[in-house]
């Protein structure tokens, strides 16, 4: 691996598919060597599969590779995945486990200077140029968001604003004063940050973004048509996690809008059956697996993202010869199964921010009671909405009941405002009180 960290990565690499593939290649077998030799975690588990380093010629021996799962990050707390020695660790994040511990990741000088490059790309592919002001709301700290945002704003020649999460008062007159051009943050933020100009007698529509660049929470094309609507705004989805680098995996360009590019000299994807494991045919939609290909301090080979979407197969309009995946709909962990019916949390918000009287504002609350499961939801009605919240309670009902085959326990319909905003960090609207 000597001599990758003095490598400096292009923001746009500019390779033919071949040139790509053929990189892709060379990397695998870099990468399941680096993991073989340096990581235990790895080499007992290629010993088990039977699978040795030797074996590995290119990508298309990747699915003999044995997968790694999220109970990884857990069993190997806190740095057994480390493929490098402690000093040649330069930074570590770790992601907010719901439960137990957190998942650690380790940076080499050279993984860092890889993400801030595919962070850069990706700002660059949303439109953002360098000279631009990106006022960075994700939260800084240990979660990957803020910093992988803030080194890649750097790294393209833009100026950061590093505003982190919250303290929305601040960040409206920011925007402001600075005439900020692209706004980073969740897209339950965004909302939050409209709602909260137009209280103080703001048009979130003279605000001087022309970008937001949204990503860390699943959403849907109707919520991302709000959010454009609301703050007079190009929506860009991208996509990471941190078990991987961090944001800055992919990202959509803003050419087409239309999937997310994958940054496939970094990162290769394929898509699985998320009951089997088995590797899905193309433009089947499934569960996202990753592998690192340039990772010195921490190599992952074929990670279970748990996030469900599918890979294009088509070439995109913008030129770039990175395949796209669809804009992440649900995650594994995010399936409801009520009465027998499997449902994913964002199947119901994509119904209800569909309905024009319902605000994007809701949440789930589910319960056992005489071991049947019941779910209940509460959404509140778009202010400029005029109908009863009788006549709102039949539509979801008959919406959720022709899409999506489920009918909630009880639908209540709320005052606007009344449901929790969140300020800081995820928003959380699934409730599982089983
Ligand atoms: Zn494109």
């Amino acid at each position: 691996m000597d001599g990758r960290s003095a490598m400096t990565v292009p923001i746009e690499p500019e390779l033919s598919r071949s040139e790509l593939a053929d990189r892709q290649d060379e990397r695998l077998v870099e990468t399941v060597a680096n993991a073989y030799e340096n990581v235990p975690f790895y080499r007992d588990r290629l010993d088990e599969h039977g699978v040795s380093p030797d074996d590995i010629d290119g990508i298309d021996d990747i699915g003999t590779l044995p997968v790694t799962t999220k109970t990884a990050f857990r069993e190997e707390y806190p740095d057994g995945l480390f493929a490098v020695d402690d000093g040649e660790i330069n930074r570590i994040h770790a992601s907010s486990g719901t439960t137990g511990k957190p998942k650690i990741v380790g940076y080499t000088d050279g993984d860092l200077e890889r993400w801030a490059a595919v962070v850069a790309r990706s700002l660059a592919a949303a439109g953002v140029e360098p000279g631009d002001t990106v006022q960075n709301a994700y939260g800084y700290g240990l979660f990957t968001g803020g910093l992988g945002l803030h080194d890649g704003t750097e790294r393209l020649g833009a100026t950061v604003v590093p505003m982190g999460g919250g303290d929305t008062a601040r960040q409206l007159t920011m925007a402001q004063d600075l005439g900020s051009d692209a706004l980073a943050c969740t897209p339950s933020y965004c909302l939050y940050l409209a709602d909260c100009a137009e209280e103080r007698g703001l048009d979130p529509r003279e605000l001087p973004f022309e970008t937001v660049v949204i990503g860390a929470e699943p959403f849907t094309d109707p919520m991302r048509e709000e959010i454009e609507a609301a703050l007079d705004v190009t929506a860009i989805d991208i996509y990471g996690l941190s078990e991987i680098v961090g944001p800055g995996v992919a990202i959509e360009c803003a050419e087409a809008q239309d999937g997310l590019h994958v940054w496939e000299d970094q990162f290769y994807p394929e898509i699985v059956d998320p009951d089997t494991g088995e590797t899905l045919p193309p433009g089947e939609t499934g569960e996202l697996v990753l592998t690192t290909l340039t990772k010195e301090a921490q190599p992952i080979l074929r990670y279970r993202t748990g996030d469900i979407t599918r890979l294009y197969e088509d070439e995109c309009d913008c030129g770039r010869v990175e395949r796209r995946m669809g804009n992440v709909t649900g995650r594994t962990d995010d399936l409801l199964i009520v009465r027998g019916v499997n449902v994913y949390a964002s199947q119901i918000e994509a119904v209800m921010v569909g309905i024009d009287d319902v605000a994007p504002h809701y949440r789930i609350d589910l319960r056992r009671e005489d071991s049947l499961d019941t779910m209940e939801i509460t959404v509140e009605p778009h202010e400029r909405s005029a109908t009863t919240p009788a006549e709102l309670r039949a539509t979801i009902e008959e919406r959720l009941g022709e899409e999506l085959d489920v009918s909630p326990d009880g639908i209540d319909v709320v005052e606007p405002g009344t449901i929790e905003r969140t300020e800081v960090g995820k928003v959380k609207r699934v409730f599982d009180h089983r």
